[in-house]
């Protein structure tokens, strides 16, 4: 069988060549010519000329009906060096084409010219997220779009760490960091975000010096302060998703309500001595945290301040699920933790999932809202998960 190239050397003389830079003059033109680039995708996403649509050789035969349906409309083909080009413009001839050509020298001489070149990412970055790059469900197009998203990260402690740091890594482009504490000598996930034993340095700080370090495509946001009716809405109105890795119950309801109110899904994960939670509240589509927990507990019986024991590694495993829970959302993939409470249990190193449904009582999501303003809880500073620990059966049994 020939090869592309001897097809081509012998149609070429049957064909119309043109030059790169007519090409280009004539694309700025109102009567410019359809530029079709017969090379194939990865070609293409590396970059290629703006205006241009792709139609890969090997397609262009049975798709030219569709894609190019006027046959006396002036296109111009290209490809890398105007082999594939000069075939294409041959077979578009005779299918009956009239007013086809082949650019010489392809994308490399228009290239060698300096002639605009588009790129829906940089070379860098098509090596960054090289492995994305080949999941069709993420692809360029799902790339492009975690470059352009924003995720919130409530917390840079145990479960905000690991999460912010592989969103980071995925290449979410903006990652809002809400944290008032300080880096401390016992917090085992400095490891991760805040490495630098800076003692005293504001987390979020800390942070954002490992995550730009990570990777400079990711811009983080630093809010230290700590989320009050006064400041949540200013905080939150710009962001996709919001990762809640909240260790009080004030932060957890006001996120809830507010999240509610903007519309927010958002990614919730606790931990607890050896057992994690995640699941994902996306407002109106699932339950909100309220749904589960009307109110927070009164002062007077929530647990102590102390911090409860978590087995190390916990947070890891549950802040990756974070993580993968906002990609799914950022992307619209797979089916995220939506009405679905997922328990892991490090010790037996299980999962099991528990259904969750909507509580048309809710008093922020239910049928008729009681809570139609925000809420500074004080008082006291249990972790929801001790109380969760204390309301276990209401929790964990199965609503079906
Ligand atoms: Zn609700």
């Amino acid at each position: 069988m020939p090869t592309i190239a001897q097809i081509a050397a012998q149609v070429r003389h049957l064909i119309t060549e043109v030059q790169a830079e007519e090409v280009d003059e004539a694309r700025r033109t109102p009567d410019a010519p359809r530029i079709v680039d017969v090379r194939e995708q990865n070609e293409w996403d590396a970059g290629h000329i703006p205006g241009a649509e792709l139609i890969p050789l090997g397609t262009v035969a049975q798709v030219a009906a569709e894609r190019l349906p006027k046959k006396d409309e002036r296109i111009v083909l290209h490809c890398a060096a105007g082999v594939r080009s000069a075939v294409a413009t041959y077979q578009l001839q005779q299918l009956g084409y009239t007013n086809v050509s082949s650019m010489a020298g392809g994308f490399s001489a228009w290239r060698e010219l300096g002639l605009p070149i588009e790129a829906p990412l940089t070379g860098a970055q098509l090596e960054r997220y090289s492995r994305h790059l080949l999941i069709p469900e993420v692809g360029i197009g799902g790339q492009q779009t975690l470059l352009r998203s924003k995720v919130l990260m409530v917390g840079a402690g145990g479960l905000g760490s690991p999460a912010a740091y592989y969103l980071a890594a995925a290449g979410v482009g903006t990652l809002g960091i809400v944290d008032s504490d300080v880096v401390d000598a016992t917090n085992l996930q400095r490891q991760i975000l805040h490495s630098s034993e800076r003692i005293g340095e504001p987390k979020v700080e800390s942070a954002k010096r490992t995550l730009e370090a990570l990777n400079p495509d990711v811009r983080i946001v630093g809010y230290r302060e700590r989320l009050e009716a006064s400041n949540i809405d200013r905080i939150i109105a710009d962001y996709d998703v919001i990762v809640d890795g909240a260790d009080n119950f004030p932060t957890r309801y006001l996120l809830n309500d507010a999240s509610v109110k903007w519309r927010k899904p958002v990614v919730h994960g606790s931990i607890y001595r050896f057992e994690g939670q995640v699941t994902v509240f996306k407002p109106f589509e699932g339950p909100c945290y309220r749904c589960l927990f009307h109110e927070p507990p009164p002062p007077e019986l929530a647990p102590s301040c102390a911090e409860a024991g978590v087995l190390g590694v916990l947070p890891g495993v549950i802040g990756t699920i974070q993580a993968n829970e906002a990609i799914k959302l950022l992307l619209g993939i797979g089916e995220p933790l939506i009405g679905r409470y997922l328990l892991f249990d490090a010790l037996d190193a299980t999962f099991r999932e528990v259904k969750l449904r909507r509580d048309p009582k809710c008093p922020v999501c239910g049928e008729n809202p009681t809570i139609t303003e925000y809420i500074d809880y004080e008082g006291f500073c249990a972790s929801p998960a001790d109380w969760r620990a204390q309301h276990e059966p209401s929790v964990a049994t199965p609503a079906d």
